[in-house]
């Protein structure tokens, strides 16, 4: 692993994962954009009081950002703060950068809090079912929660990006744990390592 000036917040966050950053990653020398899904006027799901998804979303990236940084893999966001973007804002901007993946964060939603689980959406057949298949592959025992598998679904984000796209809708953030973990600032990190595991897979292959 390559680390030079280590930012003050990635040291905070890759010791608060119990050191496991001594290996090289196969992310390394690559381009990822992240897409924070929802933001501004759009909330995404509003079941866990106090906690909304745009939020949740935005500190997962973030959190993905700098491990990613510090595994030397370069990263593009398609938001860093809470505007509101359209999907065709957000695929603009990805297929303006040289980024050769893009994982759009999300979590689920229901007005039934005892329900989660994980699961990965993919839009364009050839490009993205691999990958999401790949990033989605270890979700279900990184995150401890019940794995509800991959589905194509057309999201214009992913269906308009031109290279490898996924949805990953990590667990349901409307589930009263996961709410509750989320509030104490712990889940996020959980999500963050579990997809850059999952980015770390795709790349080894
Ligand atoms: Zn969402």
């Amino acid at each position: 692993m390559k680390i030079r000036l280590l930012p003050a917040v990635a040291v905070l966050v890759v010791f608060s994962l119990n050191c496991v950053y001594a290996q090289d990653y196969s992310v390394s020398g690559h381009k990822i954009i992240l897409d924070a899904g929802h933001g501004g006027a759009d909330p995404g799901t509003t079941q866990c009081a106090g906690l909304y998804e745009k939020d949740a979303n935005l500190d997962i990236a973030y959190k993905l950002k700098v491990l990613l940084g510090v595994a030397g893999a370069e990263v593009y966001m398609t938001r860093t703060d809470d505007s509101t973007l359209s999907n065709e804002d957000r695929y603009t901007y990805a297929n303006s950068t040289d980024g050769e993946v893009l994982v759009s964060i999300h979590l689920n939603g229901s007005t039934d809090h005892s329900v989660n689980g994980t699961k990965g959406l993919y839009s364009k057949p050839k490009k993205d079912k691999a990958f999401t298949s790949s990033v989605h592959s270890a979700m279900s025992s990184d995150l401890g929660v019940k794995d509800l598998g991959i589905t194509n679904f057309m999201s214009g984000v992913i269906l308009k990006f031109s290279r490898p796209a996924t949805i990953q809708e990590s667990v349901y953030l409307s589930n009263t744990q996961e709410c509750e973990m989320f509030k104490a600032g712990t889940r996020g990190n959980d999500v963050a390592v579990a997809l850059f595991n999952g980015l770390n897979n795709w790349f080894e292959n």
